[in-house]
């Protein structure tokens, strides 16, 4: 299979997709897009769905759920597949597209949230024949038979720092499930999402069943709120996701799908491998500039290693430090922070955290002009301190010294987050019981900051509701229905 799509940084796409066709926007306000490497203007032209566009978006995907619900689940899985192949024949020019207003470099992040969302197509579509419902027996006369029937009309709404990996997670399982999907990309990295338009046509997906609409809040609360769209799966910040959750609860209790912040402990015990532990907290807080939602974000190290520790970290983070520079440059490992509100936010964060912690390491810009920042390590911050607390979503990371496990558990559940947490030790023993006692979606042992398509994705607390990945994915796209049978002979 070759490239097929005709989008380029010269040819960047600017239409929605609607019904299979790239259809202009009949809103007049356009968004504009700017490039992290030094602020110059991508676009100012790109759509910004209103009212209509959302509402034309939405009669088309309830117009092709009557069929496509319908369809067998050889063909959803063979629309799946071409996508999943499509994606990746024309991995080079989609990651151009992201990495334009993004800023990843290719060699890290660039290239694996193409991969990603192959994998999530193809993964999903593995599941087409195979999401099956339940019978149960007849003794009291009745067979019951349970359907998971998909829901309609769906949407997914996409924050900036995984523009491409995040859709083969939300789209692949609604419409293996005969869901149809409408995607809005967030308003910062909107281009690769677009270009999707065209394979999703050449995939041989139905007019109407995946569509594009491109906007930012406005055109996301038009989506929360629509009364015709019955499902949302939302990846972005908690303060967002609150606010779906009541435009859900007040239009029409469409189901939600919540995928929100972190602040995400890593706890290294006196006994851990250090090499690996240092390499993993390193590669958790620097992977993708540290705009993940689980970055290991929190890290606290035993008394007895701690000194050890630190001198290793600080290593490894002023190493990752010589990597940041021009994404497009093949020796850079650390790209930009997105735009210039994120990198005067990361920065507000340091600079007022010279007066809550040590600064280990970094602490600065980096460079005149665009948006890079070194990576920086506070060391000694307070339990209530800002950057203990809050999720800064950049590559800082708060370094603290603990004694006992009791001390550990009660810090590492001392946040309103509870998306992800590692722990390192050999000790099986002592990391299950941590794994037991953290209230986290997600715990890693002697790893952190991964996640996987075969295993549920998602968090406790503040950090979101549901799951994504997995079979769980399935469940969140599709109702149960009870058919039974009356088998008393009449
Ligand atoms: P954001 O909440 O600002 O925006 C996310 C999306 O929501 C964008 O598409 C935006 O246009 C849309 N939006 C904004 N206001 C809206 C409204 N009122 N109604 C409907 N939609 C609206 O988040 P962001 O800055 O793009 O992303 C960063 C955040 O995302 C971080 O907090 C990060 O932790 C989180 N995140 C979470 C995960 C996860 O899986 N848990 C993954 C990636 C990012």
């Amino acid at each position: 299979m070759t490239a097929t799509i005709p989008w380029s940084k010269e040819n960047l796409p600017k239409k929605l997709f609607i019904n299979n066709e790239y259809v202009e926007s009949k809103n007049s306000k356009k968004l504009e897009s700017r490039s992290p490497k030094d602020d110059s203007l991508i676009a100012n032209d790109i759509p910004l769905a209103g009212e209509e566009d959302v509402d034309a978006a939405v009669a088309a995907a309830g117009e092709a759920f009557k069929t496509w619900r319908k369809t067998t689940a050889k063909q959803r899985r063979d629309c799946l597949m071409k996508l999943a192949d499509l994606i990746d024949a024309n991995a080079k020019p989609l990651a151009e597209l992201t990495r334009l207003s993004l800023g990843a470099p290719w060699s890290t992040f660039g290239s694996f949230e193409i991969a990603l969302a192959a994998e999530g197509f193809r993964y999903f579509a593995g599941w087409c024949d195979k999401f099956t419902g339940e019978s149960y027996p007849q003794e009291d006369g009745f067979l019951k038979i349970v359907r998971n029937e998909p829901l309609g009309v769906c949407a997914g709404i996409l924050p900036w720092n995984g523009p491409l990996g995040n859709v083969g997670m939300k789209a692949g399982p609604a419409l293996a499930t005969g869901n149809t999907f409408i995607l809005k990309p967030s308003e910062k990295t909107p281009f690769s999402a677009l270009a999707l338009g065209t394979l999703i046509k050449e995939a041989g997906f139905p007019p109407g069943v995946f569509q594009i609409v491109t906007g930012d809040g406005s055109t996301g609360a038009l989506i929360a709120s629509h009364m015709k769209v019955h499902k949302v799966s939302f990846t972005g910040s908690t303060g967002t996701g609150r606010r779906i959750q009541e435009m859900a609860a007040k239009s029409n209790l469409k189901r939600v799908t919540l995928e929100l912040g972190g602040k995400s402990p890593a706890v290294v015990f006196d006994d851990a491998d250090l090499d690996n532990a240092v390499a993993w907290c390193a590669n958790a807080i620097t992977t993708n500039t540290g705009q993940v939602c689980f970055a290991a974000s929190r890290v606290y190290v035993q008394e007895g290693i701690y000194d050890k520790f630190v001198e290793g970290y600080k290593a490894a983070m002023e190493k990752k430090g010589k990597g940041v520079g021009d994404p497009d440059s093949l020796e850079t490992l650390m790209g930009p922070v997105v735009d210039k509100s994120q990198h005067e936010r990361v920065m507000g964060f340091i600079e007022r955290g010279k007066t809550q912690g040590k600064l280990l390491t970094g602490g600065y810009a980096v460079g005149e002009k665009g948006f890079y920042i070194q990576p920086t390590v506070f060391e000694g911050t307070a339990d209530d301190a800002e950057i203990t607390k809050e999720e800064i979503f950049g590559p800082v990371a708060v370094l603290n010294k603990f004694k006992t496990e009791e001390e550990i558990i009660e810090k590492a559940n001392d946040t309103y987050y509870g998306l992800m947490a590692g722990v390192f030790t050999q000790d099986i023993n002592k990391a299950l019981r941590f794994a037991t006692d953290v209230d986290a979606g997600m715990v890693g042992i002697n790893a952190i900051s991964m996640a996987f398509l075969s295993a549920p994705f998602g968090g406790t607390k503040m950090s979101g509701l549901g799951r994504e990945n997995a079979i769980d994915a399935l469940r969140m796209y599709t109702d149960r229905k009870t058919v039974f049978i009356n088998m008393v002979k009449q």
